[in-house]
């Protein structure tokens, strides 16, 4: 066993965890879980833990339905909402391997975020990544079923004792301290009853096991507090959606900062701009995987800070990339503020990365920056600054991705063509809907 690997045997001694949760995630980004005794652990480490796979969204054909999980020993972490007296439950997230070949799994979305790191790797760099997920709590009816009704009265950094919720966003916050997480910062978000807690930059793939995390534990904390946590990107149709603004930078092999240039107007080096372009010129197709619902695009419309057009500001909101202000030279970065919480962290992450090493690959020019609200600009303003929309719905998306071979590429030969499988079928079902809406319009109308 590795040093990593005997430590957390030590900690499941020491905790007298009993359970440990092996952790996945489908294509579609939903969290598995095989749970094996603790004993197992060390098993789990040398061999490996056989599931079968055939149940799980696109990950195999039934014949070859057999996957092995191997853990990750660096995301050992005990459930916080789990801990007993005299007993714990841990979990590990894992890579999944293929049983007759012996490799890595392609369908696996850890991998295919891995691949996306090799390729940077490969150019001499390594990806950091910070994400600002967003959402909802709500409260549950006497059933115990979600609503879209918001206990709390707060508007945005509104403090207590209006934001009632801030109790729960404290026992969140704990909670992910516990697992490991550094919190940055936490706030009470736009909309009623809308929060966002933000945490430590990261390399990627920690970024994105972060971002499957974070969403576990704020749907179970939230519950035991009778609420509902909702990742859905626009649940209340004309207040703010919740988005998941996703931080970038590249770093070199000795440690410094691709992005920064001090001497560059936006503190932005070439290679940054090259990266941001390979995104702005991608970005229809990566909308597919960033926002990957048909309720995602009912929040990229104009007028609630999420983006509709495709171009970049070192100011403005109405943008699709923000560059922040950054007080060290480390924190040069660039913000991609369309992809939603709904997202599979992996698969969105995968996808932004290929696009922006692409463009440093190409040498792409960047345009320059939009200043001005991008929202208020007619369709004749646009098309003199050259500035596309990106797709309005998740049909749209779709066929973008199947149209950029580089985004597609991106997700790999098996994922791609189940992602567009599952998504064209989602589209389709929700055209042939008749929705509340329609109702309230025509049925007495008519
Ligand atoms: N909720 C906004 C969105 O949908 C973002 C608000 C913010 O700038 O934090 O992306
Ligand atoms: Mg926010
Ligand atoms: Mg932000």
């Amino acid at each position: 066993l590795t040093e990593a690997e005997q430590a957390v045997l030590d900690e499941i001694e020491e905790h007298d965890v009993d359970f440990l949760r092996l952790q996945f995630t489908d294509i579609l980004g939903t969290v598995k879980n095989v749970s094996v005794p603790a004993r197992q652990a060390e098993k789990a480490f040398r061999e490996g833990i056989y599931f079968d796979g055939s149940s799980i969204e696109g990950f195999v054909r039934i014949q070859e339905s057999d996957m092995r999980l191997v853990p990750d020993p660096d995301t050992f972490a005990i459930l916080p909402w789990r801990q007993k007296e005299d007993s714990a439950a841990g979990r590990m997230i894992c890579d999944v391997y293929n049983t007759s070949t012996g490799e890595p799994f392609e369908g696996d979305p850890r991998r295919v975020l891995k691949n996306a790191l090799d390729r940077a790797d490969e150019m001499g760099y390594t990806v950091n990544a910070a994400p600002e997920p967003e959402f909802f709590l709500f409260e549950e009816d006497e059933d115990g079923r979600a609503t879209t009704k918001t206990g709390d009265h707060g508007g945005y950094f509104d403090l207590a004792p209006k934001d009632l919720a801030s109790d729960v966003r404290r026992d969140i916050i704990y909670g992910l301290e516990e697992m490991g997480f550094e919190i940055e910062a936490s706030h009470h978000e736009v909309a009623r009853g809308q929060h966002e807690i933000n945490f430590e930059y990261d390399n990627a793939l920690t970024t994105a096991d972060n971002v499957a995390t974070f969403r576990t534990v704020v749907r179970a904390i939230a519950a035991q507090h009778d609420l509902h946590a909702t990742f859905m990107p626009k649940p209340i149709p004309k207040i703010n959606g919740s988005g998941m603004h996703t931080h970038l930078s590249l770093f070199t092999e000795d440690g410094e900062n691709a992005f920064h240039d001090e001497n560059d107007e936006f503190d932005l080096s070439d290679t940054a701009h090259s990266f941001l372009a390979g995104i702005l010129e991608h970005a229809p197709a990566i909308t597919a995987v960033a926002d990957p619902t048909v309720n995602s695009y009912k929040r990229l419309v104009p007028g609630y800070e999420a983006p509709v057009y495709v171009a970049w500001s070192d100011r403005n909101r109405s943008a699709l990339i923000r560059k922040p202000a950054a007080r060290v030279p480390a924190a040069s970065r660039i913000e991609a503020r369309f992809p939603d919480p709904s997202c599979n962290p992996y698969l969105a992450l995968a996808a932004l990365i290929h696009a922006g090493l692409e463009g440093i690959d190409q040498d792409l020019e960047c345009p320059d920056p939009v200043r001005e609200n991008i929202y208020e600009f007619d369709e004749a303003k646009r098309e003199e600054y050259g500035i596309e929309t990106l797709p309005s719905n998740l049909g749209e998306a779709v066929d973008a991705l199947e149209e950029d071979e580089v985004i597609y590429e991106a997700l790999g030969e098996h994922v791609a063509p189940k992602f567009v499988e599952a998504k064209s079928k989602e589209f389709e079902e929700y055209l042939i809907d008749v929705s509340e809406w329609e109702l309230d319009r025509y049925l007495e109308t008519f």
